[in-house]
């Protein structure tokens, strides 16, 4: 295995990361190889994490060496890395532009969802001049445990859907990410860390981004990462977290393989949902909590419902039971989120408060959480990751020159 992380190996113009085994056979079988071929590149790259065709000793010589001039594994490059002190690691990733979808396939795409699914709800975010494959920059985060590690990972650079508490929002949505752009993002940050690996990975895919408004990249990826002839991750250890697209969570329900699903409520009633979460006034909480108790779940599965306290909003003791109600007759967990703060009109909650709401929900039998976020100290926590070029000064920084 090489020592660094290759950012794009070799110069061929056909990028192989994030191809199902069934596009890398169809790719080979164009190129007058054996199409089983295709297999042993997708093991040699997710399950042996071989990132050069070089090291792909599974090939032969020949191939190799085709491979090299022909095709490419375009890894997001690492830009900066900030250390927490609690651990996490923050990486700002820069992606090949060449990997890109073109952005006026893009641009149109967005046009027609922020109209169709957000309508005027959210705001125009596209900005008008965009080059024709546009480069973008995001983050994913790295958060070391005990006995396992977690890698948050973003689907799109930026977000469209505009809730009003989250620092993404502020960048609107710049594009989609590929499939390949959403997986390498776990590459990445595996590799980096190979020295310190537990036995266990979660992966959660609550970075920048609604990963039900770009469906099929999010879904390949996925596919990619339980399979388990490549990173062979359980669907217990993959969540995936909405901010409620109601079409996106009846399409997941009806596909096989699929990670566990959070839904961020954030809110204990229409009227308070509304002011935080444009998206509500599109798919307000009774269609919401109805696709919710449609969802099919698997008998060791439950919901994840996250709520974000913010303080003196949304956290009294009045809205933890109406939280309750609304969440009558469903098998969930909540987790409560402490807001993070970020250069956004909203407070912290009071610690009694905190512990307050959660002991309602307990008393009356929804099982919750307090979810302290980590990283804040690196602006890694949920809703911080917006690209903050952190203080110059700061010593929790360590600048990494780019690979
Ligand atoms: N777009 C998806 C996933 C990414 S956001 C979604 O909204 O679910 C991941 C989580 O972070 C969501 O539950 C969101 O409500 C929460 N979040 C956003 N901004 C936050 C902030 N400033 N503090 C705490 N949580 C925040
Ligand atoms: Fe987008 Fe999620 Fe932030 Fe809302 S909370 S703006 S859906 S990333």
């Amino acid at each position: 295995m090489a020592s660094t992380i290759p950012q794009r190996v070799s110069a061929g113009p056909v990028n192989l990361l994030g191809k199902s085994p069934g596009e890398l056979r169809a790719f080979l079988e164009s190129r007058g190889e054996p199409p089983y071929r295709g297999a042993q590149i997708y093991h040699a790259l997710y399950a042996e994490k071989r990132f050069e065709f070089a090291a792909m000793t599974n090939l032969p010589a020949k191939l190799r060496d085709r491979l090299a001039h022909e095709a490419s594994i375009d890894l997001p490059r690492i830009v900066r890395t900030h250390r927490s002190d609690d651990g996490t690691v923050r990486y700002v990733l820069a992606l090949a532009s060449s990997a890109a979808e073109p952005v006026g396939a893009v641009r149109e795409k967005v046009h027609k969802k922020v109209h169709d699914v957000v309508r005027d709800a959210v705001r125009e975010t596209v900005p008008e001049q965009i080059p024709a494959f546009q480069p973008a920059t995001i983050e994913a985060v790295f958060m070391p445990e005990e006995n396992r590690q977690t890698i948050c990972i973003s689907t799109q650079a930026g977000c469209a859907v505009d809730c009003h508490f989250c620092l993404t929002a502020t960048l609107g949505l710049i594009r989609n990410l590929t499939a390949g752009e959403i997986i390498g993002q776990v590459l990445v940050a595996l590799f980096d860390n190979r020295a310190a690996l537990k036995p266990q990975t979660n992966i959660v895919l609550m970075g920048q981004g609604e990963p039900l408004l770009n469906f099929e990249p999010v879904m390949a990826a996925v596919g990619i990462l339980l399979d388990p002839n490549a990173l062979a991750i359980s669907p217990k250890h993959v969540t995936l977290s909405t901010s409620g697209i109601v079409p996106g969570i009846e399409r997941l329900a009806r596909e096989k393989v699929r990670p566990k699903l959070a839904i961020s409520l954030n809110a204990s009633s229409n009227e308070q949902r509304d002011e935080i979460m444009p998206i509500n006034r599109k798919y307000p909480l009774e269609a919401l909590l109805e696709a919710c108790r449609r969802y099919p779940l698997r008998p060791w599965e439950h919901l994840t419902f996250e709520y974000v306290l913010l303080g003196g909003f949304n956290d009294s003791p009045e809205d933890a039971r109406r939280v309750v109600k609304l969440l009558a007759n469903l098998r969930v967990k909540v987790n409560l989120i402490p807001w993070n703060p970020g250069d956004l009109p909203y407070a912290k909650p009071d610690p009694a408060r905190i512990e307050a709401f959660r002991k309602i929900l307990v008393d009356k039998g929804v099982r919750a959480f307090v979810r302290y976020s980590r990283g804040q100290d690196v602006m890694a926590a949920c809703g911080q990751l917006a690209l903050m070029e952190m203080n110059a000064t700061s010593s929790n920084l360590t600048q990494i020159s780019p690979l």
